[in-house]
């Protein structure tokens, strides 16, 4: 059962029902606001009903304030007041946020036998008119607007969720996957300022390995971009880095994401590409695209040239590699570039994939007629540009069976919803924490997964994932329950 988040949800459920257990068991403390524990804190104990006014004043000014914030809000009351109901569902709405009712369907007799298991029992009468509110509630709350949940009593109670890190097997996962790009990739962005850059690789491409990823991709960027860090935070120059990664890996796909081809000539890129090949035994990949950052090209003294003219480059720098990877050595004319020769060895082990990076109109095609691949967002603007490019490949006459269509994602990967929301407060700077968490997906690795595997029900092959804060090899290990979501 997946619950919208952010959203509002109200517990309905007599006492004893298993309301707090089940709240504790999914959100964070702070995400629940509970009439019981607000009596502890205005009164002399959570039972203390001489405190109920203060506590409910209280409760309702808490529930008012997270949801203007948009914040995940959890009532622990009975649930049973009509008006209490109908204010928060307006806030809610007020706020954009989903309503839902969670109705413990927990039998009347379990109730009774818990109640009188415990040292504060609520009066018998009581407990029987708060069944019968509960009962008469659930027949409204469709009516009353509210997406309703019905969680049915089972005798086990619900545990914290699943701790990813024990799944991991390192044992055997490497036969499991097939080779090639389809699955997750990881996008490394930040690298260690300080310490043993050469051991931090070694570690973070055993825990790839480890955890059933598929390959490895760096950015290229000749200053670190402000998207990810500081202009002074470390980007090693990603040809020279993937050679240590496939000295020290023996499975994932290696490559860019992306290289400018405003960089360096479209030939050197296809030397180190094969040369990258014949070092990892046919593990090599090309991202390629056409610029974007001018700071960066005047710096280091290369040319910006007009986005046409960039375009035109990545056009001829897709063609010219293909012709220089080609068996043998003759002549090459294409359409828009002409070698007297086409000499390169090493020769690449195997064909090596161009993904051009881009979702404008123009990298789309050339990705369609001579790449191997697109490369777009994973937001619906860019799943949009995924099906756009699968019909492009088909109108060129290609098979879309050959070709990698795939996503940049940016998921922020917590191992349970504290962590989660401990490492949105470290991240966010100054955007509003639910804005924070919906761009980057905030959630444990099992919810992300789920996610990924509705990517690719809508044609995308690959997921190069770039998650948030990814420091250590822990960070990487965390992420093995993705590496399936691709079948
Ligand atoms: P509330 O009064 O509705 O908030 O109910 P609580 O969450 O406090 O639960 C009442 C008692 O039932 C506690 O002793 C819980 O440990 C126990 N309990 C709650 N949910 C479950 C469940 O799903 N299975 C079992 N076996 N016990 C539960
Ligand atoms: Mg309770």
């Amino acid at each position: 059962m997946t619950l919208p988040d952010p959203a509002l949800v109200v517990l309905i459920g007599a006492s004893g029902s298993g309301k707090s257990t089940w709240a504790a068991a999914r959100y964070r403390a702070a995400e629940i606001v509970s009439s019981d524990a607000l009596r502890g804190v205005v009164g002399s104990g959570e039972h203390d009903l001489e405190a109920s006014a203060d506590a409910f004043t209280l409760l309702e000014q808490v529930v008012a304030a997270r949801l203007g914030r948009r914040l995940t809000t959890v009532v622990d009351t009975l649930g049973t007041d009509v008006p209490r109901r109908r204010r928060w569902l307006e806030a809610a709405r007020a706020a954009g946020l989903p309503a839902v009712a969670v109705v413990l369907d927990t039998p009347a007799a379990v109730c009774r036998s818990r109640n009188a298991a415990r040292d504060r029992r609520v009066p018998a009468r009581v407990l029987t008119s708060q069944l019968a509110a509960v009962a008469a509630a659930t027949t409204q709350l469709a009516d009353e607007g509210w997406r309703v949940i019905r969680v049915a009593h089972e005798e086990t109670a619900p545990g914290r969720g699943e701790v990813v890190r024990d799944e991991v097997s390192t044992e055997g996962s490497l036969d499991r996957r097939g080779t090639g790009l389809r699955g997750v990739v990881l996008q490394l962005s930040r690298f260690p300022a300080e310490g043993d850059l050469l051991a931090w690789l070694r570690d973070v491409g055993g825990a790839a390995e480890a955890a059933g990823l598929s390959g490895i991709a760096l950015m290229d960027h000749l200053i670190q971009i402000p998207q990810v860090g500081r202009a002074w935070d470390p980007i090693p120059e990603p040809w020279v880095t993937l050679g240590a990664l496939a000295a020290s890996t023996t499975r994932l796909q290696l490559g860019t994401l992306v290289t400018p081809v405003t960089f360096r000539e479209p030939g050197i890129t296809a030397k180190a590409a094969a040369t990258l090949s014949a070092l990892s035994g046919g593990r090599a990949f090309v991202g390629l695209g056409a610029g974007w950052w001018e700071r960066e090209h005047t710096a280091y003294g290369l040319g910006f040239p007009s986005a046409r003219e960039r375009l035109d480059a990545l056009e001829r720098g897709v063609e010219l590699m293909k012709a220089l990877w080609a068996p043998g050595t003759k002549p090459y004319a294409g359409q828009r570039v002409s070698l007297p020769e086409t000499t390169s060895y090493p020769r690449p082990v195997g064909p090596i994939p161009v993904i051009v990076g881009g979702g404008g109109g123009r990298s789309l095609r050339i990705a369609a007629r001579l790449g191997d691949g697109c490369n777009v967002p994973s937001d619906e603007v860019g799943l949009a540009k995924v099906e756009r490019y699968l019909e492009l490949v088909r109108a060129e006459g290609r098979e879309v069976s050959e070709v990698h269509a795939t996503v940049l994602d940016l998921p922020l990967v917590g191992s349970d919803r504290d962590d989660v929301w401990a490492r949105v407060e470290r991240h966010r700077g100054r955007t509003a924490a639910p804005a924070f968490a919906a761009r980057h997906h905030a959630g444990i690795a099992a919810e992300h997964a789920e996610r990924l595997a509705g990517l690719a029900e809508r044609g995308v092959t690959t997921a190069f994932v770039a998650p948030v804060g990814l420091t250590t090899a822990d960070d990487v290990l965390a992420l093995a329950p993705l590496a399936s979501a691709f079948g």
